[in-house]
């Protein structure tokens, strides 16, 4: 995943310019640490537990680094996609693959075959939710990178949200999207990123199918065991109130409450067809506060993450479902 402009300026130059920009937000006791007691506090009776298993998406995560570097283009990307393809046909669904050429800017792959994995899972309501995220790894020279949360993470919650319903009936219709090449080859531009969620947007757009999907929810970085959700200003805001009202409900009042400012993912090509799309990220992924210090490097490992991380998000969109199905009228 990539951030943009305020966020690349935090990188560099730090807190204090985060907060010159305002968009800093509030450290301390109301940091909120996946699996802290007070959880669950107020929800309705049938939400009380996540239907998730983090315990099973950490071992996903490990599983898919054992397959090797992945970035777009490598054996590793086509063993993942291999994993994932096999995953979705165990829990008795069937994927769909779509491949494709992208064209990069990187001097020597130029034009790397990608692949986006689907699959649909039938539901009550008319319009789908779109929930995704990439599996892809960054190609970083030097750096055996990972990516136990930066592509990892995801790809575990989008497999256990397929099993879940796979045996669960969703409220909506969903489709769920492995999005190939989210990560820059070279450097983060507009051109050159984005690849399996650009590609899949105008798919959707030339055969039709945008006023099929009532919102999207793209996942990214969310295993960070000090978790804090982003406050990503790109996102559709009926789209991300409608997530961040759930995780108040489900007894996270503070987790949606991580810095504010406009972080480009895959949420972006979807809301540029006309799709309403929000991102749930974590991009201070570090030791410490405000620090995403782990992002992009060889740290990014399955030791920096919390199962009970993951099993949240996945019950956050869960419980979403039914209103974001509905779509902007659900708007208070
Ligand atoms: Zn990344």
């Amino acid at each position: 995943m990539q951030c943009a402009v305020y966020l690349r300026l935090f990188l560099r130059l730090g807190i204090a310019i985060v907060a010159v920009l305002g968009v800093c937000c509030c450290k301390g006791s109301t940091e909120v640490r996946s699996g802290h007691g007070t959880a669950n506090r107020g929800a309705r009776p049938n939400e009380r537990a996540s239907p998730i298993d983090g315990v099973r998406a950490i071992g996903i995560i490990e599983d898919i680094i054992a397959l090797g570097p992945r970035h777009a283009g490598t054996v590793g990307a086509e063993k993942t996609r291999q994993y994932i393809i096999g995953q979705l046909r165990r829990f008795g669904l069937d994927p769909q693959r779509d491949d494709f050429t992208a064209f990069t800017p990187h001097p020597e792959l130029k034009q790397v075959k990608m692949a986006n994995i689907t699959v649909d899972i039938p539901g009550k309501a008319n319009k789908k939710v779109l929930i995704g995220g990439h599996f892809d790894g960054k190609i970083l020279d030097g750096v055996d990178f990972k990516g136990a949360n930066d592509g990892g993470s995801s790809t575990a919650l989008l497999l256990e949200l397929a099993q879940y319903f796979a045996a669960h009936t969703p409220p909506c219709p969903v489709r769920i999207a492995f999005f190939d090449g989210e990560e820059a080859l070279v450097r983060w531009t507009d051109a050159d990123s984005l690849y399996g969620s650009k590609h899949m947007a105008t798919r959707l757009k030339q055969d039709q199918e945008v006023d099929g999907f009532a919102a999207a929810v793209v996942v990214d970085m969310i295993g960070d065991a000090r978790l804090r959700i982003q406050q990503e200003t790109l996102s559709t805001p009926w789209v991300f109130n409608t997530l961040a009202r759930t995780a108040a409900r489900l007894g996270f009042p503070d987790l949606f409450n991580g810095s504010r400012g406009a972080i480009a993912d895959d949420h972006v090509p979807f809301i540029q067809i006309g799709i309403p799309a929000a991102v749930l990220i974590d991009m201070n992924f570090g030791p410490g506060w405000q620090s995403n210090a782990y992002w992009h490097t060889e740290r990014d490992t399955v030791d920096k993450l919390s199962p009970k991380s993951i099993e949240t998000v996945g019950h956050i969109v869960i419980a979403s479902l039914p209103e974001l199905a509905r779509g902007q009228m659900t708007e208070r």
